[in-house]
């Protein structure tokens, strides 16, 4: 997959694309990543890609030139990209989204600075996505999220995709709770049967403590989501555990 990022920023992105799992499907090959400097694209010997706002004069905003010429750049070279503008004013990005975006070929996120990007930019826009209810500065921070979700669900990204489909969200469950050595530690110790080699046994384990945490941590998730057979099963047992207050 390939995604390009439009910023007048681009030094913010220099030790997130060599580190980390990005870093890795970058350098394996998995994930064609570019950064393009809109300012490249900037008429002035300032390179200047900002003006003042119409009608009000309160802050700046983001030219369209630059950006619509960048965009006939890219297109004289390349087919046609999914164009993602990150705004507050966007869908919320989940999982579902990440997995929906994994899954196209050349994906260009365009950063909005100031007070955003020039309205006429949305003609070329396919999708506002928000990562949340609050206002950044600036899109890179935002699409640095994006990207560290969408990678992850690249095949051969992550070692082993089975991590990724038990990852909170996937199949609609948060995840079950991780250890690691030591077996004890200040007196806490690790719950025996994940010691116990029956991989039927932790299976069960697994998904019971899954289905635990989303019942507690997330009743909005639990009541969403559709239980399947083998989870009805691991509930029901889950609940005569508790009964017996084990
Ligand atoms: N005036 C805009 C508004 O209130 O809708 C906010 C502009 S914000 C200061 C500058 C840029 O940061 C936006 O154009 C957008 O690209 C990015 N941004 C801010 N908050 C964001 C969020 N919650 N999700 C994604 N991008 C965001």
């Amino acid at each position: 997959m390939k995604i390009e990022v439009v910023t007048v920023l681009p030094d913010l992105f220099k030790s997130f694309v060599h580190l980390g799992v990005v870093g890795r499907a970058i350098q394996s090959g998995k994930l064609d990543f570019d950064i393009v400097n809109l300012r490249d694209y900037a008429h002035d010997a300032h390179r200047t890609t900002d003006d003042y706002a119409y009608g009000t004069g309160i802050g700046m905003v983001m030219k369209p030139e630059p950006i619509f010429e960048m965009f006939d750049d890219y297109l004289s070279k390349h087919p046609h990209p999914w164009v993602v503008y990150p705004s507050p004013q966007g869908e919320r990005f989940d999982q579902k989204k990440a997995f929906d975006l994994s899954k196209r070929k050349d994906v260009m996120f365009i950063c909005g600075r100031y007070e955003g990007v020039d309205e006429r930019v949305m003609t070329i826009v396919d999708e506002e996505i928000s990562i949340g209810d609050f206002v950044l500065s600036g899109g890179e921070t935002a699409v640095m999220i994006f990207v560290e979700a969408i990678a992850r669900m690249i095949p051969g990204v992550v070692g082993k995709y089975e991590s990724v489909e038990n990852d909170s969200f996937y199949n609609g469950l948060l995840d079950y709770g991780h250890y690691t050595r030591p077996f004890e530690y200040r007196g806490m110790t690790v719950p025996e049967v994940l010691r116990s080699g029956d991989h039927a046994k932790i299976g069960k384990y697994l998904l019971k403590d899954a289905l635990y945490r989303t019942m507690l941590k997330r009743p909005d998730l639990f009541l969403e989501h559709e239980l399947t057979i083998e989870e009805k099963a691991a509930l029901l047992e889950l609940f005569k555990e508790m009964q017996k207050g084990c």
